[in-house]
């Protein structure tokens, strides 16, 4: 009975797997409407609200990629060193208007036009420079250390496609082809409450049978580093009128919704009662541990979730499941995440038909290749164990479990957020 009890999916009925139910959110949820144009300073991170065009070929004009002499390369000797007089100096911000390079080589400097005759440039480190004639060797090719306008991008081409997160090169990009802002969706209005009678605000003196809720920091830091807007609303106390009250009055003004705790099936779990008495619900047990309890349905027009209550297993159902979700709500595209994978240095069992997220550790082997170690306590409670470990190591539903050696596909923490 305690190995039934203990086994979370003795419980009968159809489990999701996580990419079903990534799927049945991408069906059933739209994306939520809503644009606005922010200034580059304050884009990173947002998501783009429609392709970005470059305003202007990048690089602008041909120019220098060195520091050197510029020349024809018709008027270099077929073998051997070529001396020609030095005419002539431009630096960078100069126009190249006038500066002609027949018959002669150029001072130019990095960034700098190229003369509108000249193709080719030697690097000053190349050259010997003899009483005002500039002696050139043999062997470079036509079109050294030249940037053709537009060689990087052309004028016109998509710079960013919209749904792309943006990164600080994305917006060096932006700038660098003519953009001072950029349209991108605007954020979404998260709500996270925590569910439960034991939990007292962090730093409160804790009356016997009480713990600190540590979910609700957990969540909102997540949930910012993914770009929301979030309302930190609370704790809810296992009393299903108010819990109703409280997450109905929530959907009003939020896109989406998320609690932990009270998902189980135990009595006082009234999380998933309670959305099916005000809302609907898509589905609430997922084949994936540590989170089985993960109840997802819609509020009005608000997304739901119930994550569990356990912090290991908060995170990992945010990371897995709403962060896709978040994705899909924000008209994000969500290309799938691409692990690491490296050798197992441990050995691990598991049940078939679930998706494990192991929490694990790199480390150099002696052989200077990485592995990965796993975290020795599993507990779905070890708030340790993330704190301790550099990320986590998805072992695929089919699997039985990792022997020494093994390949690992390895999530690390930063990557997730
Ligand atoms: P539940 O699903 O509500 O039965 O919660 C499962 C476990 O997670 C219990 O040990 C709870 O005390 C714990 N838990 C629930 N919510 C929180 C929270 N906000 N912070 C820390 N632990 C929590
Ligand atoms: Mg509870």
């Amino acid at each position: 009975m305690a190995q039934l009890s203990d086994d979370c999916f003795a419980f009968g009925g159809p489990l999701l797997s996580v990419d079903q139910a990534a799927a049945l959110i991408a069906e059933r949820l739209p994306v939520v409407a809503g644009i606005e144009s922010v200034p580059l300073g304050e884009a990173d991170g947002r998501i783009a609200a429609a392709d970005l065009r470059a305003l202007l070929d990048l690089p602008p004009f041909d120019n220098s990629a060195v520091d050197g002499y510029a020349v024809r390369f018709a008027d270099l000797a077929p073998a051997g060193e070529t001396a020609l007089p030095l005419r002539g100096r431009l630096a960078a911000g100069r126009a190249a208007t006038g500066v002609a390079a027949a018959g002669a080589a150029v001072r130019i400097f990095t960034g700098a036009p190229m003369p509108a005759d000249a193709d080719t440039v030697f690097m000053q480190e190349d050259v010997r420079v003899e009483g005002g004639r500039v002696v050139l060797p043999a062997g470079l090719k036509p079109g050294a250390n030249r940037r053709p306008a537009g060689e990087d991008i052309g004028c016109g081409a998509v710079v960013i496609p919209a749904g792309r997160r943006l990164t600080p090169p994305d917006l060096a990009l932006a700038a660098a082809t003519g953009h001072a802002a950029l349209p991108v969706r605007r954020r979404l209005r998260v709500a996270v409450f925590s569910t439960g009678d034991e939990l007292a605000e962090p730093g409160a003196a804790l009356r016997p049978g009480a713990i600190h809720d540590s979910n609700r920091v957990l969540l909102v830091a997540l949930l910012r580093r993914l770009g929301a807007a979030v309302s930190d609303l609370g704790i809810l106390r296992d009393e299903p009128a108010a819990l109703r009250e409280r997450l109905a009055a929530a959907a009003r003004d939020h896109d989406l919704i998320l609690t932990s705790g009270g998902v189980s099936i135990g009595e006082e779990d009234h999380v998933k009662a309670a959305v099916e008495a005000i809302g609907r619900l898509v589905f609430w047990r997922l084949a994936i541990k540590p989170g089985r309890p993960v109840a997802m349905g819609l509020i009005g027009d608000a997304a739901f979730v119930g994550l569990p209550g356990n912090p290991v297993a908060v995170y990992v159902t945010l990371l897995f499941v709403v962060r896709p979700l978040l994705a899909r709500l924000s008209g994000a595209l969500s290309g799938p995440l691409l692990p690491q994978s490296v050798r197992a240095a441990f050995r691990y069992r598991k049940k078939t038909g679930r998706r494990e997220y192991v929490r694990v550790s790199l480390r150099r082997a002696e052989d200077g290749t990485v592995e990965a170690v796993k975290f020795p306590r599993d507990g779905a409670g070890v708030l340790t164990s993330l704190t301790g470990s550099d990320g986590l190591a998805a072992l695929p539903e089919e699997a039985t479990g990792v022997a020494e050696g093994d390949p690992v596909e390895v999530f690390l923490h930063p990557l997730l957020w």
